[in-house]
């Protein structure tokens, strides 16, 4: 299934992907007309919390085969040129980020391979097809690394590497926007990497990418491929990332793992690569789809 959360007609949502069809299905309408549950989630992540991860997608698999036999099946949908595509969800503890996990790319910013963490704040998020700022008043060095989001599916501590997965609810895109100049003069990262985040389109859930580790991500500034790699290259896999984390802090339902870049981004390109006003930047995953964004 491929989750999003969007707006419509002046009124945030969140849905599932109509299959074969560019449109959402408005899943709190479908809630309110064919469950009697009273009680349901109101956003995407309350859904991925409240509900075991299977519990949740047999719901809204429920959901859906009663509003697609309905009389008025169309008005349970909400068309993508309709929408706005936000981030698919909040993560509770900010978006977790890997650094330096993909040699080559640690490489052509002269850093060693070494676990490099930190977080982007959930007021930097936005979704699919938004425009953010140039930022030109605070950097001269705005730069994109296009990264696999690993979102987690439920509460974990000291997760055995063995079990990871267990842990994973699906996939998304993000976008770690860094400014380059900031990163540098900051000495931590949590500054220069909150500008923006885009992620999205949606999260995918993991029955549709059964092996994430080997995952093409293509990112574009313009028509121009700028990163091609796949996920294969990352120096420590999706589950150590979670054992490692989980040693330190609570894992939370919602929260989003970026896991790091593949070479190719504008600081290590000569002349430098970095991304100006007037600007689109796509990062598209094989299975997952393209996360647009535009520099205003
Ligand atoms: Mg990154």
């Amino acid at each position: 299934m491929k989750f999003l959360t969007f707006e419509y007609k002046e009124k945030n949502y969140y849905g599932v992907k109509v299959k074969r069809e560019d449109s959402a299905w408005i899943l709190p309408l479908l809630f309110e007309d064919f469950s009697d549950v009273k009680d349901y989630p109101r956003t995407l992540l309350e859904g991925i919390t409240e509900y075991h991860t299977l519990d949740f997608q047999e719901l809204v698999r429920k959901l859906v085969e009663s509003a697609e036999v309905s009389e008025n099946a169309d008005q349970y949908k909400a068309p993508f040129d309709e929408i706005n595509i936000l981030a698919p969800v909040k993560p509770p503890n900010n978006t977790i980020s890997f650094g330096r996990n993909f040699k080559e790319h640690a490489q052509e910013l002269n850093n060693e391979v070494e676990l490099y963490v930190f977080t982007k704040a959930n007021s930097s998020l936005v979704g699919d097809e938004a425009t953010i700022s140039s930022f030109s008043d605070i950097t001269s060095e705005l730069d994109y690394e296009g990264e696999l989001g690993v979102v987690i599916g439920k509460s974990g501590r000291n997760i055995d590497r063995s079990m990871a997965y267990d842990y994973v609810y699906g996939y998304t895109i993000v976008n770690d926007i860094s400014a380059r100049d900031l990163q540098k003069s900051h000495k931590q990262a949590f500054l220069s990497k909150s500008l923006a985040t885009p992620m999205g389109p949606y999260i995918v859930t993991k029955d549709e990418i059964p092996n994430a580790m080997d995952a093409q991500i293509v990112t574009k500034v313009n028509d121009e491929i700028r990163q091609d790699g796949s996920t294969a290259l990352m120096v420590r896999k999706i589950d150590d990332l979670i054992s490692e984390l989980s040693k330190y802090v609570t894992l939370e339902p919602g929260d989003v793992i970026a896991t790091g870049t593949p070479a190719g981004v504008g600081a290590g390109m000569d002349p430098k690569g970095f991304v100006k006003s007037g600007d689109t930047v796509r990062v598209s995953i094989d299975g997952i789809g393209t996360l647009t964004t535009h520099i205003e």
